[in-house]
């Protein structure tokens, strides 16, 4: 991922491109797994504050850079987006986060066929979310 398509891809999210908001969003596209807000302030080396690192999040996630990916231990953790799946409007992230047993780490991954739900009548369907805990692929090589 270059500079250019980094900044692109805030410009496309309306939000204006920043030094360290392409930091963030950099981190989050080259990370593989999500990050929560303690990894990217490791990852910075401390060198932003606690803030911006937050009010960072939050725009992102509004504006349908980012969403929040279930976690067991209560933090919040974000992972990136799909190129043009999500909006300020929405976000469209139906896919499977899959918690690794071994190294703790949260991916999303993309699988055909996500189930589809029949709900009782009168019930309304906006967001359905997957979870599945596992060995990912990294440490199953290791093992
Ligand atoms: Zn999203
Ligand atoms: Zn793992
Ligand atoms: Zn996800």
């Amino acid at each position: 991922m270059t500079t250019t398509m980094t900044d692109e891809k805030l410009r496309n999210h309306s939000i204006r491109p920043t030094a360290i908001r392409k930091t963030i969003l950099d981190l989050f596209i080259s990370s593989g797994y999500a990050l929560s807000h303690a990894d990217i302030e490791k990852l910075l080396d401390n060198q932003c504050d606690r803030v911006t690192i937050y009010r960072t999040l939050e725009r992102f996630e509004q504006q349908g850079l980012i969403h929040k990916v279930p976690d067991n231990s209560n933090i919040n953790k974000y992972a990136v987006c799909a190129d043009t799946s999500c909006t300020s409007q929405e976000h469209h992230d139906e896919h499977l986060h899959f918690t690794c047993e071994q190294c703790g780490n949260i991916f999303c991954l993309n699988i055909m066929n996500m189930p589809t739900l029949e709900l009782p009548s009168g019930y309304l369907l906006n967001r359905i979310s997957l979870e599945a805990e596992g060995v990912c692929k990294e440490c199953n090589e290791m093992n």
